[in-house]
């Protein structure tokens, strides 16, 4: 179909040939579909659009409704006196012809409109139009709002121009969906930031007022025994002993409560680091529980590039590396092999010991919080295993262990790497 430069009046717009048509039009269609998602300012890309269509086909005025609630409210619009776009700000559903396009989810093209008397019509007379079509704005099915063009200039649309006002439309409709959710989403990023200091700060408080009668009970049974404790029978001293052990207990679960909350809520700080450097460190911190137990750690060479917290990175080592040792076999001594391979974007890492080992019926279990297999001959707070998952989950990796009860076991986890690492 050819547009007619004379039907348009004074309307400057360009192209006049049959076969440019459709090639303008895919460009607009193209144009817009390229402003919609570059674009997350509603107002801006409805401008852009209006500029682009009005150029194609000559337009006076363009409104856009959004739903809110029971009502439509105007996002946008263009062609009209500020002060008039004030007193049009709310519609009904089923008033005039955007409420009504809303209530019917149908679109309406009218022509010739001052000449006609419907009471629908009679907003859009009073602003001088002769030809309007409006289309409902629908995304998967929920209906986002209205939008619809007008001209003063020429009674009517062209079916040309009103399939293309009818895809712009169904353009707008998804955009204006991805700019909601993209909305909803950064609210819910903000809430769960907040939640997050909340729970924080929570604990960081709880932590605090918890360790104080803590450690009150811890200096006082120790007072109490260096004063009487001579003077006590055996059972009472070992009753004594009790009291002070079980606020050490509650002392480092307060401080493993502390650590898995501050994992669970903390950022990530990723970059690229060293692992060898990083297991070094932790061999360092551990020297003493080493030495003491005699145990051997057998280290390979580890990647270098591990996208990890180093600090985090160094928790998970130091975690396992102390259970090698803790929950090693009554005869001999603990032995650790540390390995690691690389492929494309991971590194996974073991840590083998020839300790007690697992039974297979609770190897996901013990990294449930508090979740023990040993009782409190050998201490621990059962947090260890869970505060090592929620790190290297953070990180994008998981954790599992392979283990044969009085044999060993082996704990790997698996953590993002650089592409180009070296080994
Ligand atoms: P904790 O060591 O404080 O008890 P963890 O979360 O580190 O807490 O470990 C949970 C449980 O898993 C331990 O209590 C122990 O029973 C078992 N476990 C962990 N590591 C090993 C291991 N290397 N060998 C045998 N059992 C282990």
């Amino acid at each position: 179909m050819s547009l007619s430069a004379g039907r348009l009046g004074a309307t400057a717009y360009a192209g006049t040939q049959d076969d440019a048509v459709p090639a303008r039009r895919l460009k607009l269609l193209a144009d817009t579909a390229h402003d919609l998602l570059t674009n997350s300012e509603p107002r801006e890309f409805l401008a852009r659009l209006f500029q682009r269509l009005d150029s194609y086909c000559g337009l006076e005025a363009c409104f856009s409704y959004r739903v809110e609630g029971d009502h439509l409210r105007l996002a946008y619009c263009t062609g009209i006196p500020d002060g008039v776009a004030q007193t049009i700000d709310r519609l009904e559903f089923g008033e005039a012809v955007c409420g009504t396009v809303a209530q019917r989810q149908l679109p309406i093209a009218k022509e010739h409109v001052q000449d006609d008397d419907e009471p629908s019509t009679s907003l859009i007379r009073s602003l001088g139009m002769q030809a309007y079509c409006c289309h409902p704005l629908i995304a998967n099915g929920a209906l986002l709002g209205t939008l619809s063009y007008g001209t003063r200039t020429r009674p009517r649309f062209t079916a040309d121009e009103i399939s293309l006002m009818n895809a712009v439309s169904g353009q707008v409709a998804l955009a204006m969906e991805r700019i909601l959710y993209m909305r909803r989403l950064a609210a819910q990023n903000d809430d769960l930031t907040r939640a997050n200091e909340r729970l924080e700060q929570f604990a960081h408080g709880a932590s605090h007022d918890l360790k104080e009668p803590v450690r009150t009970m811890r200096n006082y049974s120790q007072l109490l025994s260096r004063r009487i404790g001579r003077k006590l029978q055996e059972e009472d001293q070992q009753l004594l002993e009790f009291v002070a052990n079980a606020a050490l207990r509650l002392d480092d679960l307060i401080d493993g409560l502390l650590a898995l909350i501050r994992i669970e809520t903390g950022p990530v700080s990723a970059t690229p680091v060293d692992a060898n450097e990083v297991f070094g460190d932790v061999l360092h911190s551990c020297r003493a529980l080493l030495d003491e137990s005699q145990a051997e750690v057998e280290v390979d060479v580890l990647p270098r590039g591990v996208l990890a917290d180093p600090s985090q990175l160094g928790q998970v080592f130091q975690n396992l590396i102390a259970n090698a040792v803790k929950y090693r076999r009554p005869e001999g001594y603990p032995r650790i092999r540390v390995c690691a391979r690389r492929d494309e974007s991971c590194a996974t890492f073991s840590v083998e010991d020839n300790g007690q080992g697992i039974p297979a019926e609770h190897r996901e279990s013990i990294f449930v919080p508090f979740r023990r297999l040993h009782d409190r001959s050998i201490a621990g707070a059962g947090l260890g295993l869970a505060i090592a998952e929620r790190i290297v989950q953070r990180h994008g990796g998981r954790i599992w262990v392979e283990s044969e009860p009085g044999v060993g076991s082996t704990f790997f986890f698996s953590i993002p790497a650089t592409e180009q690492g070296e080994r």
